[in-house]
């Protein structure tokens, strides 16, 4: 038996992430620290409501279907936007196909089996398709790689805009899975070490706002991100912006992000500010700093953090929808305003089968939690008097 072969069969035996993650990481084939972090298992949320996690599934509509029309188009000082509303032509794209087709797949399969979810990917026509997922289904499909060695190594905002899904197995009985979920839906399409760490990273941020009732002030989301991402990033990185002020840095990812959002904090930046200084186009260094600012600013008023993701940035439908998935797991649905959420709700915006995955996954989570010690609260309840 050849070594790939081997490989083949030693991960088509895997029933788990963990036992998938564990064999790429053995055969040096992750580009990612194997931290001990993602041996590690998340804090217990004693209550899940299921507000917080419809908040974070529809988020990503909301904030994706709000920026596509700009997509693309930076915003400027003498061409600035204020987005308050769906335009005539906005829809949903990638950020949400591939954020709902992830979670058909953990409903169908039980996990995130790798090789079906590239088999989903693959299967049907990608609304605004970025490069990398492109170059992943030329890999997997018209190549016929295996699903493995398919991901291209990319720091495009491809899989953190999907990440939101990898949380929802864990809530009830949290496990170190929820660290390999988000390594290898990554390593899927983004064998990375910037996309792999800044995915761990997010995950960790969700799974704490689905833990808080509070805004976090704002250090917190520059503590929490630098924890987490210089653990699976490591020290030795040398990346740098292609853009902006501070294209002259060369080092860890993590690093710089730390660096921008404290100048931008101390300095008192207007989002639009941090666009001119770093961007905010389709790569991670430029739409974490935005997505992650955004939150600092407004993680109290949630209409304003969706709208000003999309007015100041360049990549606004990714950015709405990371926007959109934090500020959703935080606030829970009620926190979105009426002329927003309904086109979600009433079909106008999402197929329906997406709605009903929402329906499925609080159907999991409830029976999930079944004769657990975890509650599990509806939509308007909160947890004191669910
Ligand atoms: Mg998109």
């Amino acid at each position: 038996m050849s070594r790939s072969d081997n490989l083949e069969s030693k991960l088509s035996e895997c029933k788990s992430i963990t036992c998938i993650m564990d064999i790429l990481f053995e055969e040096n084939l992750i580009n990612a620290e194997q931290s001990k972090l993602l041996y590690s298992k998340p804090r217990r949320i004693g209550c899940v409501q299921l507000g917080k996690v419809e908040g974070m599934l529809f988020g990503v509509p909301i904030g994706d279907t709000l920026g596509s029309p700009f997509e693309g188009k930076p915003p400027s000082e003498g061409n600035f936007r204020v987005i308050n509303d769906y335009l005539p032509e906005a829809h949903i794209t990638d950020d949400t196909q591939l954020t709902f087709w992830t979670l058909e797949v953990f409903l169908e399969m039980g996990w995130f089996d790798p090789k079906v979810l590239a088999d989903r990917f693959s299967s049907e026509w990608i609304i605004g398709i970025g490069s990398s997922i492109r170059r992943f289904i030329r890999n997997y499909k018209d190549l016929g790689k295996p699903w493995y060695l398919s991901g291209v190594e990319s720091a495009g905002n491809g899989a953190l805009m999907r990440l939101s899904p990898v949380v929802i197995p864990h809530l009830i009985n949290p496990t170190r899975e929820l660290w390999s979920d988000a390594v290898v839906t990554t390593y899927l399409t983004h064998n990375d070490r910037l996309a792999i760490s800044f995915a761990v990273a997010f995950a960790n941020i969700l799974w704490e706002l689905l833990r808080k009732d509070e805004p976090p002030e704002p250090e917190w989301w520059i503590r929490e991100y630098v924890n987490v991402a210089r653990e699976v990033e490591g020290d030795f990185t040398q990346y740098s912006p292609r853009f902006g002020k501070f294209k002259s840095y060369s080092g860890p990812a993590w690093e710089f992000v730390e660096k921008i959002l404290e100048r931008a904090l101390s300095n008192e930046w207007s989002p639009l500010d941090l666009n001119t200084a770093v961007g905010s186009g389709a790569y991670l260094l430029e739409t974490v700093p935005m997505a992650l600012y955004t939150m600092m600013l407004y993680a109290d008023d949630p209409t304003k953090a969706i709208t000003t993701a999309v007015s100041s940035s360049k990549d606004s439908d990714t950015v709405g929808a990371i926007v959109g998935y934090l500020i959703g797991a935080l606030h829970g649905v009620k926190a979105f305003p009426e002329h927003l959420l309904g086109p979600v709700l009433n079909g106008g915006l999402m197929p329906l089968t997406f709605l009903e995955v929402v329906n499925n996954v609080e159907t999991f989570l409830v029976n999930q939690a079944k004769g657990n010690v975890v509650k599990v609260v509806s939509g308007g309840e909160s947890c004191e008097h669910g």
